[in-house]
């Protein structure tokens, strides 16, 4: 099927409403901050203990790396496919049964709901880098300690904010509250998916190694491991990707292209690229920007079941390019 070029503007880009834009995010609540604590804490403490308790074994054993190994990436793609691309900027269509692996898929990232994700992506988008951006570094007094501490609000803080907790669904995401299987993952992600991101890892190691130990090695490495590296390879995005690295297109923002962001994030780090062409569901436009996630897009295409497939054509390109 044949690629088409992208409209003149993003259908996705919301007007954002006068209240929103504020330097002030929208307030939080104790039991919102006690739960993205525990999302985003508790993979760094099973981080740790996964890499003390395998040192102190002396090795890592292929069941565990390739639990590891094969997780990151499919549910690294979850993120970058199927909330990324596919649910939020609508940059190709497919069939309901392929929409509905790569959303649980990205629901077993452990980066909330898929509703929750693309209200605040949109939002991101639709207010890059001014006040309202959900997660901007770029808005703060000048000075190291206001930059560092910027930074660390468009890494984590802004978790932990209204941003987060009270995204406006019927304003960024209408077209998803009325998909009932995109419904039915936002309703059932904390009591189902949440925990399945831990079980499934622990379940699949017991299965294969037959021992307790295994199975515990399990839920480390392919639960608390894994989630650490795709939570923290789409928080750069949000981070080191609006603050170093190239800027290749025009875009409203200072999003950047970040080579070593995008080995790390399946092709999301060529961000100024995204920024500059929002739909298109190719983020490494180069034959030399390593996009793994557009890689798997393009045999999808091949195979029939991937169509619409949106890119930015040659004159597109050209017109917003800055070097
Ligand atoms: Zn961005
Ligand atoms: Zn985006």
């Amino acid at each position: 099927m044949e690629s088409r070029g992208l409209a003149d503007f993003d259908p996705l880009t919301v007007n954002p409403s006068f209240d929103e834009k504020t330097l002030q995010p929208p307030g939080s609540s104790w039991l919102h901050v006690a739960t993205t604590l525990v999302g985003v804490v508790g993979p760094i403490l099973g981080l740790i203990a996964a890499m003390a308790w395998s040192i102190s074994r002396g090795y890592l054993d292929l069941t565990q790396f390739m639990i590891f190994f094969v997780g990151i990436n499919l549910t690294g793609m979850g993120i970058t496919i199927g909330y990324h691309r596919l649910l939020t900027h609508r940059s190709f269509e497919t069939i309901p049964a392929v929409r509905a692996f790569w959303t649980a898929m990205g629901a077993l990232a452990v980066q909330e709901s898929p509703i929750k994700w693309v209200a605040a992506h949109r939002k991101h988008h639709a207010l890059s880098d001014r006040p309202g951006d959900p997660h901007s570094p770029s808005l703060h007094e000048p000075g190291f300690f206001n930059s560092l501490s910027a930074f660390w609000y468009s890494h984590m803080g802004w978790l932990f904010t209204g941003h987060l907790l009270t995204p406006d669904y019927e304003r960024y995401a209408p077209d998803l509250l009325r998909d009932p299987l995109i419904v039915w993952f936002h309703k059932t992600w904390l009591f189902l998916w949440f925990p399945l991101a831990y079980l499934l890892p622990t379940v699949i190691a017991w299965l294969i190694t037959g021992t307790a130990e295994g199975a515990l090695l399990g839920f480390l490495w392919g639960g608390c491991a894994r989630v650490f590296v795709v939570q923290h390879a789409a928080f750069t995005t949000n981070s080191i990707c609006h603050l170093f690295g190239s800027r290749d297109y025009q875009s409203h923002d200072d999003s950047r292209n970040n080579y070593l962001c995008a080995l790390f994030s399946s092709g999301e780090g060529f961000h100024n690229s995204h920024h500059a062409f929002p739909s298109s569901a190719r983020h490494g436009l180069e034959w030399w920007q390593f996009d793994t996630s557009w890689y798997v897009i393009w045999m999808m295409q091949k195979l029939g079941l991937a169509w619409n497939v949106k890119l930015p054509t040659a004159a597109q390109k050209a017109q917003k390019r800055l070097r």
